[in-house]
């Protein structure tokens, strides 16, 4: 398994899609090694793509703001994204970019063993699909629900861009990151049958 920086090194050279044309500076993953929540992106984006680091534009500022009202420290929290290079303006990752690109998810994920993952989403929903080998559907259907995959509880969630275009669905975006503080609280000390039950969980084979 190899490490975070190693990992890092790779993505800052890596060539394995059509992204590499469109990207300024690769985005690696930030947070701490040991982090209990992942929180997983679409792409970078302009200022992302300008200085290298996750979440760093107005759709970072709102996920810190939700993140400091939901009382879930930042250095509980890995950020990263479904690719890792900015796609041209306007577009979304293909489903070939997010493949190529998914062995650094499959990598983090193996590297921090996160207990909640929220992919936030379809681009991120699909990422995570791809390396649980589970189709978890599109957002707007699952947002909120709770899933156990692989040792690990999923709460897709909508994209903050998606909030910052449509605020109607900020309460709903609110109310399920309090869910998931309180749920990255309950993994550290209840059993797994307690929570699978108290949080109505579907149970991913
Ligand atoms: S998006 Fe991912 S797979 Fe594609 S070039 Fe960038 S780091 Fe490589």
């Amino acid at each position: 398994m190899r490490s975070l920086p190693d990992l890092c090194n790779e993505i800052k050279n890596c060539k394995k899609c059509d992204l590499q044309f469109s990207r300024k500076k690769p985005v690696c993953g930030f947070g701490g090694s040991q982090s209990t929540i992942m929180i997983i992106g679409e792409a970078p984006g302009a200022k992302e793509d300008e200085m290298g680091k996750p979440f760093v534009g107005r759709s970072g500022k709102l996920l810190d703001a939700t993140l400091e009202a939901s009382l879930i420290p930042k250095a509980r929290v890995y950020l990263t994204n479904s690719v890792r290079c900015r796609p041209k303006v306007g577009e979304t990752p293909k489903n070939s970019e997010i493949r190529a690109c998914s062995p650094y998810l499959r990598d983090e994920i193996e590297a921090i063993v996160p207990r909640v993952i929220v992919p936030m989403g379809n681009s991120a929903i699909r990422a995570l699909g791809e390396i649980m080998n589970n189709d978890f559907g599109k957002v707007t259907e699952i947002s909120g629900s709770i899933y156990y995959c692989k040792k690990a509880f999923i709460v897709p969630q909508f994209h903050p861009a998606a909030i910052l275009r449509n605020p109607k669905r900020s309460v709903k975006f609110r109310e399920n990151f309090e869910t998931i503080s309180q749920l990255a609280r309950d993994v550290e000390i209840d059993p797994l049958d307690a929570i699978v039950r108290n949080y109505d969980v579907k149970v991913v084979s």
